[in-house]
């Protein structure tokens, strides 16, 4: 399975859970952490509802979605979400051919200058 589906890397709108969607999400997983799949203490562990498929990789913002996690390890992995989000929107620039170098060759297409071929470099207009 590729890490990041190549279509759609846009983002999704996020919505605050009520405290009843939290306990459904909760109830569903039967308190299981969806990240290191150990069981959470809800009483003495703080938890968050975590995206299993983040939003800005493209994941729904749907309780099918969600799933509880350890605090600490939630943290991690939305670190690493940011780090391959931030992969996909450089790839998906990179392959629309959104991009502008920053060093353009010489003479090249995005010069300000362009070389004749009997060598005289002319204004681009
Ligand atoms: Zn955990």
């Amino acid at each position: 399975m590729p890490l990041v589906a190549p279509n759609d890397v846009g983002t999704t709108r996020r919505r605050k859970l009520t405290p009843r969607q939290r306990l459904a999400i909760w109830e569903r997983a039967r308190g299981i952490c969806v990240l290191c799949e150990q069981p959470i203490d809800g009483v003495r562990e703080r938890w968050i509802i975590e995206h299993i498929r983040a939003l800005e990789l493209g994941g729904l913002d749907e309780p099918d979605n969600m799933g509880p996690a350890h605090e600490t390890c939630g943290l991690r992995k939305t670190q690493d979400d940011h780090r391959r989000a931030a992969k996909a929107k450089k790839q998906k620039i990179q392959h629309l051919g959104a991009a502008q170098s920053k060093r353009p060759m010489p003479c090249g297409r995005q010069s300000r200058w362009k070389k004749r071929l009997d060598g005289t470099i002319v204004p681009r207009q």
